[in-house]
């Protein structure tokens, strides 16, 4: 089975923080984990380059907008590399082919009469880039969204006709439950439909920075329209029809709850222009906050990525923010819960069972992997295995690791009750075979989770693949009696609370 995954388009105006890095670390799990379970997967993330911002910022920094873009795509990717983002394509819109494809959708829409011209009068918020109805505060007029002034514009500009599928979304919204995932959020895009849509001016006549709209006057046309078409290009769309026709249409569109109404109104409307397929599911998951408060540059809380990294790595960080809060709902970010969590599961519970199961093998069976049974382990593999299954595929990410957890705990206690540290040579390896195989299973479940951890268990154990290129079937392989083990190290040495 095919399966493509996507982020949304990261704007190359913003620094990386820690909401781009959920949304890439959620999708890179699940397109692990879906390669894991045999199937061909297509893992799509990328910049988002053009607009006046991008202009805007380039002018202050006396650069060209496409170095500025540059720069920070590459700001990006190697943030990516960093946090073993394994995806399948890197993908800018300030590509040639996507180009073409804009331009492509753009004149089929015209034809169609789905695009038209017409005249915009009213407000612009140039920090969203978007025609706005703003608030009045102090006798000024604020954006309704991000509370800076706004101008007043008029302005030709060209429609897309997005009032004439509001009944046709809907519909799909109310046929397809897992379109708008989690469920809570289907009443709030319904409830947004139900006020009426506006035709979306998709032009910019004043910014100087963007892809030309095939018109007469070539005004760019709108970032917001040029990046939902990324997930087209990306895969293929007018360019690669082969891959293209393997993966379309997405089985999993991953996005911020702030971005709802791009993807579930406006997204599936252009598609349907265009007559192809929609997504299967597009789900938006919840913001990291501070306090309670979003994080944002101008309260002065944002947390660094590259901070968090230097400080802990990338498998303490993506499990944090995988383990820690339901996906789909917000979560609270601080240092206190960040060293609470690490301490509790990976230090304590994780890191001190591999730790202390290894030196025993080491001591008591000369480093070498012990004969013994293992149906208890098998046993209880099979029942997690089913359980963290059904728990992936609803993208229940927490309560997958919570699952797992139930076989670390079953390895902890096993350790305490049976005390292999009082027996020797064949009894003690007896007793400590089903821990050493229990534990190169959590491996292998927790691979998607934290990758570069997994790896050296397995590397610890003596095995010279790696799990995140294994397969579920690998599960119940058991590991070569006499085999010697690798070397050692702590994997999380523990943290002062
Ligand atoms: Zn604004």
């Amino acid at each position: 089975m095919n399966y493509y995954i996507t982020t949304p388009l990261y704007y190359v105006n913003d620094e990386p923080h820690i909401g781009h890095v959920y949304t890439t670390v959620a999708a890179d799990c699940l397109a692990r984990y879906k390669r894991m379970s045999g199937c061909r997967t297509f893992f799509l993330t990328g910049t988002d380059e053009h607009g006046q911002k991008v202009a805007e910022a380039a002018s202050k920094k006396q650069c060209q907008p496409q170095e500025l873009a540059d720069r920070m795509a590459a700001v990006y990717s190697e943030l990516w590399s960093q946090l073993e983002i394994s995806y399948d394509r890197f993908f800018r819109t300030t590509e040639p082919e996507h180009e073409k494809v804009v331009q492509t959708v753009f004149t089929r829409l015209l034809q169609q009469g789905d695009i038209y011209r017409g005249e915009y009068q009213g407000w612009y918020c140039v920090h969203e880039e978007n025609y706005v109805t703003p608030v009045l505060e102090n006798s000024q007029r604020l954006c309704p969204d991000c509370r800076r002034p706004v101008r007043e514009v008029a302005e030709p500009s060209y429609f897309f006709r997005l009032s004439a599928y509001q009944e046709k979304v809907r519909q799909h919204i109310l046929t397809y439950p897992d379109f708008v995932q989690p469920d809570f959020r289907r009443n709030e895009v319904l409830s947004f439909l139900s006020q009426g849509l506006l035709d979306l001016s998709v032009t910019r006549k004043n910014v100087s920075w963007g892809i030309p709209s095939p018109t007469p006057e070539r005004y760019p046309v709108y970032v917001w329209f040029d990046a939902l078409l990324n997930y087209l290009t990306g895969v293929g769309y007018l360019c690669q029809e082969e891959t293209f026709t393997a993966f379309w249409p997405p089985s999993v569109q991953l996005i911020g709850k702030d971005i709802i109404r791009f993807h579930h109104i406006i997204w599936p409307a252009i598609l349907m222009t265009l007559n192809l397929p929609l997504p299967e599911k597009i789900f938006a998951h919840g913001w990291w906050l501070v306090n309670r408060d979003k994080m944002s540059k101008s309260l002065g809380n944002v947390v660094s990525p590259r901070d968090v990294l230097k400080e802990y790595g990338s498998s303490a960080f993506r499990f944090f923010l995988l383990r820690e809060v339901p996906f789909g709902l917000d979560g609270e970010y601080s240092e206190t819960n960040f060293c609470k969590r690490y301490n509790s599961d990976l230090a304590n519970d994780l890191g001190n069972l591999v730790n202390r199961t290894l030196n025993l093998v080491e001591k008591k069976c000369g480093g070498r992997i012990p004969e013994g049974q293992v149906e208890e382990v098998n046993r209880l593999t099979e029942e997690v295995q089913s359980l963290f299954r059904e728990k992936m595929e609803r993208l229940a990410y927490s309560e997958a690791i919570e699952t797992v957890w139930r076989l670390v705990i079953h390895l902890n206690k096993f350790l305490d009750e049976k005390a292999p540290w009082r027996y020797q040579g064949e009894q003690a390896g007896r007793l400590l075979r089903p821990v050493v195989e229990g534990i190169r299973r959590v491996a292998l479940f927790l691979s998607p989770f934290i990758p570069a951890a997994c790896r050296d268990i397995y590397k610890m154990l003596g095995l010279q693949t790696d799990p995140a290129a294994g397969n579920w079937k690998d599960l119940f392989s058991p590991l070569p009696a006499g085999q010697n083990l690798g070397p050692r190290f702590i994997l999380f040495p523990r943290r002062p609370p």
